[in-house]
């Protein structure tokens, strides 16, 4: 089996508004809708579309677990989250004004988990995890979940012969980077944090290399580079009408794995990835991507050798 865990979900409350919000301003919601936020279950969704089996596992707060659950089976999430009682699974604002590109997002801090719940955690994934299993890490880590926890957990998924994905930023990436883990994908910004020192990044990326096998380095439409196998590749997007660009980056790494456990050539998951990460900036909320899209973008993804 593969597994997507999101250690602080949410659910994304998408705010419609007819014109451009603006302060001093009574801004009328046209319309409300919901998605599921908090990245590693963005990954779901997409290996899901792409007839990938999977779980989504992580921490879901008790109090409203319903609307979670909810929300997790209209979009055909399978998925073994761990309940934090007494919490609520965080709720986000993404405000979408007609016309405009880009979202305005308002996101509540998220879950305290406690000793036990990272313990109860970490026993259960120990327990179904098996050797060849591809997981993903993504997203931010919850109050009470330390970067300790996060090295543990990546110990017993390499110990158990796991290839380990992770859509990390900051120390989380750091860690997740000293440690080794199989796959990581950077933005143009979490990039920036790594390579703190400021080192040539093609350099610099080819010696991150040598210890993880997959690097993508995405920068928005500008498409993204790939490291493997020391070979470097330029990956341009197609252009498409951004009407969203929230979860591009999810929807590109739940789909490069795919990719990956579909046994497709890098460069056949990189026009994959790429296309379904392009679907998904068309549309409005975080996660959706279409199919026929994705069979029409997948001939415009340009790829060459660096
Ligand atoms: P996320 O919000 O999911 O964290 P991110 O910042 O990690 O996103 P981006 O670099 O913004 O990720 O985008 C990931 C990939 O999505 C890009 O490498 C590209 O392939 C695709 N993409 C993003 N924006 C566009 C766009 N406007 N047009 C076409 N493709 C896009
Ligand atoms: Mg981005
Ligand atoms: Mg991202």
């Amino acid at each position: 089996m593969n597994y997507t865990i999101t250690l602080n979900p949410a659910i994304d409350r998408l705010i419609f508004l007819d014109e451009k919000m603006e302060n001093r301003k009574t801004n009328r919601i046209t319309d409300v809708a919901y998605d599921i936020g908090g990245k590693g279950t963005h990954g779901s969704y997409a290996m899901t579309k792409l007839n990938v089996k999977n779980k989504a596992l992580g921490f879901m707060g008790g109090l409203n677990s319903d609307k979670f659950q909810r929300i997790l089976e209209t979009k055909g999430i399978s998925n073994g989250f761990t309940t934090v009682k007494g919490q609520a699974t965080r709720e986000c604002y993404v405000v979408i004004d007609r016309d405009s590109t880009g979202t305005t997002m308002l996101t509540e801090k998220g879950l305290k988990v406690s000793r036990n719940d990272v313990d109860t955690f970490q026993t259960n994934l120990k327990k179904i995890v098996n050797y060849g299993d591809f997981v993903l890490i993504a997203g931010s880590l919850p109050v009470g979940f330390f970067l300790e926890d996060l090295k543990k957990m990546i110990k017993i998924l390499k110990e158990t012969g796991c290839f380990v994905a992770c859509d990390l930023s900051g120390d989380a990436l750091k860690l997740a980077t000293e440690v080794g883990v199989d796959f990581i994908k950077p933005n143009e910004f979490e990039i920036r944090e790594l390579n703190d020192k400021e080192e040539e990044l093609i350099p610099f990326l080819k010696k991150l290399n040598k210890k993880i096998s997959y690097i993508v380095v995405s920068l928005g439409q500008e498409g993204s580079y790939c490291i493997h196998d020391g070979e470097v590749y330029r990956v341009k997007s197609p252009f498409v009408k951004e009407v969203n660009d929230t979860g591009a980056g999810d929807c590109f790494v739940g789909a490069f794995l795919a990719g990956i456990i579909m046994k497709q050539t890098i460069e056949e998951t990189l026009r994959l990835a790429s296309a379904c990460a392009a679907s998904k900036v068309m549309h409005n909320d975080s996660s959706t991507f279409n199919l026929n899209e994705v069979e029409r973008l997948i001939h415009q993804v340009e790829i060459s050798k660096y």
